[in-house]
């Protein structure tokens, strides 16, 4: 959902190109189904799907690792959960920076979120004025940046301004652990979930969970 929020809010104010990386994550085939229908939602055509075979191989993670089970949520915000892939963001932010200097983008946006999420080390502020040097001492003109327009939001501030944009949350997918129907209990839906109630509107996808209980 903080993906899709910040390609509305990318659309609305520039001629936006839309980058997708699957990684051997246990819920790739859906993601990559989400991010097709937001992009033709949003109207954003330039679309560069990949795939990164190094963060399956190497593991770490219980989204890359079947032998690591995705928990349900219980302890968010305490320490570095499982579900923390081993510095991934930096192999997306590469790929988008190298595509962004053939397209001759100025401007990367991510949907990382500081607080309010679930404590991984690159959703940081830090480590993205980081890799803005990075990025400025390893290009060619040395003007591409890295804009995080999420990263001091809470979820339900997320969720409201989704809303606002009239961003397409029914076609999006935030569960680790299922494909079929979002679970309900991992952190990622656990999050969503309580970002919804907080901003008083509804989630339009559907759980497993929550029908069990009905
Ligand atoms: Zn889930």
């Amino acid at each position: 959902m903080d993906s899709c929020v910040c390609a509305a809010l990318a659309a609305r104010d520039h001629d936006a190109a839309a980058l997708h990386i699957s990684y051997g994550q246990r819920t790739e085939e859906r993601e990559r189904q989400s991010f097709l229908a937001i992009c033709q939602q949003l109207g954003i055509r330039n679309k560069l799907v990949v795939r990164n075979e190094a963060l399956h191989a190497i593991g770490g993670s219980a989204l890359t690792d079947e032998n690591i089970a995705v928990p349900e949520s219980h302890a968010i915000g305490h320490d570095i959960p499982v579900t923390y892939v081993p510095f991934r963001n930096a192999h997306f932010l590469a790929v988008a920076v190298s595509w962004a200097e053939v397209l001759g983008a100025g401007k990367i946006y991510i949907g990382a979120v500081e607080q309010d999420s679930s404590g991984y080390p690159d959703c940081r502020p830090r480590y993205y004025e980081a890799f803005n040097r990075v990025i400025k001492a390893g290009t060619k003109e040395g003007n591409i940046e890295i804009v995080t327009p999420l990263i001091a939001m809470r979820k339900a501030e997320i969720v409201r301004l989704g809303l606002e944009l009239g961003a397409p949350f029914d076609l999006t997918w935030s569960c680790y652990s299922r494909q079929d129907r979002a679970c309900g209990v991992c952190d990622s839906c656990v999050l969503r979930l309580r970002a919804f109630q907080a901003a008083g509107a509804k989630d339009p996808i559907s759980y497993a969970t929550l029908e069990q209980c009905i």
